[in-house]
This record gives C-alpha cells, sequence and structure tokens, in this order.
C-alpha cells in the first residue's frame, strides 16, 4: 500500500481515487483510514479538541461540504424526506452531487445526546474524505452497487476515520490519560467510544509509516497539549513543565483555558534580557551586561532563588525546602514557574502583583509598616500594665 504523506495545505485527497480504483474490496483498510483522519486534521490545521465542525464544514478543496440537520434540509430543500432518510431509516446521509463538486450531509440532531452528532458527522466526512464515493463511483453510499460485506466494510473504515478525528491518538498519547473520562472531557467524545478508545490506547503499537504525521500532529497540538489555567489568578499559560503560576506563584494548576490576564509582557531576547530597559526605556542593551548601563536596573528576568529555599527550625538548625533554580523567566513572570520563587523583574518592581497591583518593594514596604505597627500595639497594651497594675 502506499500512501502519499504531503504536509501543510498540499494534501489533495481527491488524489486518492487515483490510487485505487478497483471496485473489490475485501478487508478494511484501517491504517489508510487513520492516516486520512491525521492528513485531514494537519490539512485544516486543526489545533484543538474537540473538533469544531462548524469551522472547518464549507471549504474543502475545490469541493463543499454543506452540513444540515435534518429539519434544516427539509426546509432547505423542500423535501418531506431529504435524502430519503426515514425511509431507509438511516442516522445520516451523504450526497455527492458531481456537477456542482458538492457533498450534502443531512443527519438526524440527537438532541438528547448531542455528542452522539459529532460522531455522526466525522462518520459522514469519513466516507468523503476516505474516497468511497470516488472509488466505488456512486452518488450515495447506499444507493450504489455494493455487496452486503463490501458496505460493511466502507462503514468500519468511516468509523475508524472518524474516531481517529474526533480522538487522535497523537493527541491523547501527549496526555496522562487515566480513565474515559479523561478521553470524554478533552475530545468531548460519547461514553462508550471513549471506552473503547481507552482500549485502544492500551494496545497501540505506532506502526513507523504514521510516525512523521504523529510528530506533525503534536507539533500542531503543542499549545493545547501544555495549556495551564491558575485556579488562583486565572491566568492562561503554555508550558511542558511548569509546577508554579508564573503570575502569582501559586502551584494550584490545572490543564485548561482561560484568558491571557496578564498582557503586561516585556519583550525579550533570546537570552531572556530585555530589548528596551523597563525602567528608563534605553534602548541600547545589546551589551554583555545583565544591567542598564543607565539605570542599573538587571534586563534579564529570571528566578531569584540561586541559593536554595531553607526554612529555619530552630535557632540553630534548618531545612532545605527548595533546591537552588534560577532559570529564565518569561516577561510577564512575577514568579518561576519552576520553583515558585519570585523574579528579578518583579523583586525590582518592574511588574506589578497581580492581586493589589502594588510593586514588591511597595509590598515589602507595607509588611515591614504593619509589622511596626503591630509592635507599637503590642508596646502600648504592655506599658500600662508594667506601670500601674504590678501587684508587688
Ligand atoms: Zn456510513
Ligand atoms: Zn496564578
Ligand atoms: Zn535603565
Ligand atoms: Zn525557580
Amino acid at each position: 500500500m502506499k500512501i502519499s504523506t504531503t504536509s501543510g495545505n498540499n494534501w489533495n485527497f481527491l488524489s486518492i481515487s487515483k490510487e485505487r480504483k478497483t471496485k473489490t474490496l475485501n478487508h478494511t483498510r484501517k491504517q489508510r483510514s487513520r492516516l486520512f483522519a491525521l492528513e485531514y486534521i494537519n490539512y485544516k490545521n486543526i489545533n484543538s479538541l474537540p473538533i469544531k465542525f462548524s469551522d472547518y464544514n464549507t471549504l474543502f478543496g475545490n469541493y463543499e461540504w454543506i452540513v444540515m440537520t435534518y429539519e434544516e434540509a427539509k426546509e432547505a430543500l423542500k423535501k418531506d424526506d431529504p435524502l430519503n432518510i426515514r425511509r431507509k431509516t438511516a442516522l445520516a446521509r451523504t450526497l455527492h452531487m458531481r456537477g456542482d463538486n458538492i457533498f450534502l450531509t443531512v443527519y438526524i440532531e440527537n438532541k438528547k445526546y448531542p455528542r452522539q452528532n459529532y460522531y455522526t458527522i466525522a462518520h459522514e466526512l469519513g466516507h468523503i474524505v476516505l474516497g468511497h464515493f470516488f472509488d466505488f463511483e456512486t452518488t450515495s453510499l447506499f444507493n450504489g452497487g455494493l455487496t452486503k460485506k463490501q458496505y460493511s466494510i466502507l462503514e468500519r473504515e468511516a468509523e475508524i476515520f472518524a474516531a481517529e478525528l474526533i480522538m487522535p491518538m497523537p493527541v491523547l498519547k501527549s496526555f496522562k490519560i487515566k480513565s474515559y473520562e479523561d478521553i470524554a472531557d478533552i475530545c468531548k467524545s460519547t461514553k462508550s467510544s471513549s471506552k473503547i478508545r481507552l482500549k485502544e490506547m492500551h494496545t497501540f503499537k505506532l506502526p513507523n509509516y504514521l510516525m512523521p504525521r504523529y510528530k506533525t500532529i503534536k507539533t500542531i497540538f503543542h499549545d493545547f497539549i501544555y495549556k495551564k489555567k491558575c485556579l488562583e489568578c486565572r491566568q492562561s499559560f503554555v508550558s511542558e513543565t511548569a509546577k508554579y503560576c508564573p503570575i502569582c506563584g501559586n502551584n494550584r494548576l490545572v490543564r485548561g483555558d482561560d484568558k491571557m490576564i496578564y498582557n503586561d509582557s516585556i519583550k525579550l531576547d533570546k537570552n531572556g534580557k530585555a530589548y528596551i530597559c523597563p525602567r528608563c526605556s534605553n534602548e541600547e542593551t545589546k551589551d554583555n551586561s545583565a544591567y542598564c548601563k543607565i539605570c542599573g536596573t538587571n534586563l534579564i528576568n529570571k528566578c531569584t532563588n540561586t541559593k536554595g529555599i531553607y526554612e529555619e527550625i530552630d535557632f540553630n538548625n534548618r531545612v532545605k525546602i527548595k533546591d537552588p533554580c534560577g532559570k529564565l523567566a518569561e516577561g510577564n513572570a512575577r514568579y518561576c514557574i519552576h520553583c515558585g520563587e519570585p523574579t528579578t523583574f518583579y523583586i525590582q518592581g518592574i511588574l506589578r502583583d497581580w492581586n493589589t497591583k502594588k510593586t514588591y518593594p511597595q509590598m515589602k514596604q507595607d509588611e515591614a509598616k504593619k509589622q511596626e505597627e503591630a509592635a507599637k500595639q503590642v508596646a502600648a497594651t504592655i506599658a500600662p500594665i508594667s506601670d500601674e497594675d504590678i501587684p508587688f
């Protein structure tokens, strides 16, 4: 079996019809069906899950793919039973209107289980992308001169395609999937299909010829796979390794999306150094020094924990609670994503606290003042006692 795996937008799914003109088919082409789903993801540059079909269905190469619910089709086509779906007791059907280069998919909407609709649509797309309409020179798979066996093979292929499209294996493999609920959560897939997919994940071995496509899919999905959300300040960011939030220093991170709230990022070069001094706007920062030659600001944003973090347990003893770190940080990071300690930009007052909007030096001052006040109060309450009420 020879399959072309051209990348990007060059993939022409129609070329597959030349690949095989035979109308006899006696086995399910599993790997081909999987590969074509991944090719489609790549071709459409789909980079997040769940797949939003509404974004992708209008244009398909030179072809148009129109998807309608049964109710919409009744209205639009002015037919009692569009594509004879009820008569054929089908869930969905696709018609290839050859003259107009249009594929029309009509499906019966499952209002109770909307996730089932994804599957139904993906299955129909599978028939199109896998070339079933071309290889078997039929306008509608039900009406073609297919044997029962051939028909069930094509059905199986469309199923495999749909599963790979909705729950792409290279993406799932990048997550720490523990249960079928994880899959259903990420892919918005049905309970039953997620369960089957979980089993497949355990037994899956990557064939060599799928390797290149797996890599590209992982690259396209990189941000989706590694996006994190802080439950404390709600910042979203992308990192493969972060344990702490760069904005508030919290370690309550979950996978997922929220808003990019703190866009006050200072532009840094590849060595982590600011192009322009954020304090005095000096633009001549291309020397070897980490510090601004005008105002002395440290222009490299990095973790300030260079000696490790210790906790005093008593006068003579202390325990190490964090190893030295000192790693470079992003331009908007107040805290190191690896160890949660403040960054150089933060302690210099260049970036403000996410919550109080104060600078780090201001906050330290406030803290010192509070302590002073507290000490004064303690002194004030102790003083009268010691002066007047001494019983001896
Ligand atoms: Zn089908
Ligand atoms: Zn946070
Ligand atoms: Zn400066
Ligand atoms: Zn650190």
